[in-house]
């Protein structure tokens, strides 16, 4: 049997002619958050951010601004640019697609997100990145922030 990895622009083709291609966020949380934390267990953090990191790198995302027109067309969230310097940028996302209006829980679970644009900026920048999740709905915030340490 020949198996084959689904490819990143396999993603959006999609053959739903009567439920289009959306679905509702409940859905991707359930998905994201219990499918990914049941298979993979509470510290998994690190694989989600790896897993997002690889994504970001292939996206197709040249400068800040068109990473942050893809993130709102792919309904992940709206990003800003709240601070930038030679050596880290700090990114706030409103309106996550996995954490708003979530409860704060203690802990901050964007890991897949912060790995996304952690990987998307160091496409962008052309510079290694770590991304590290500094705020979240689910740490008594209203929207997630991320430093991007450049490396
Ligand atoms: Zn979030």
């Amino acid at each position: 049997m020949n198996i084959k990895k689904v490819k990143l622009e396999d993603i959006s083709k999609t053959k739903r002619p009567t439920l289009g291609d959306e679905v509702p966020v409940e859905v991707f949380r359930l998905l994201r958050i219990i499918g990914m934390y049941s298979i993979l267990g509470e510290g998994s953090g690190y694989t989600l951010y790896l897993a997002g990191k690889e994504l970001g790198v292939e996206l197709e995302v040249n400068t800040v601004d068109e990473l942050g027109t893809l993130l709102k067309k792919l309904k992940i969230g709206i990003l800003t640019v709240v601070e930038s310097s030679d050596d880290r940028i700090v990114i706030r996302l409103d309106e996550c697609i996995t954490c708003s209006g979530l409860p704060d829980i203690g802990k901050m679970i964007c890991h897949f997100e912060g790995g996304i644009i952690a990987g998307a900026m160091e496409r962008v920048l052309k510079r290694p990145t770590k991304g590290v999740q500094t705020k979240s709905h689910t740490s008594g915030f209203d929207y997630c922030e991320f430093q991007i340490h450049l490396l």
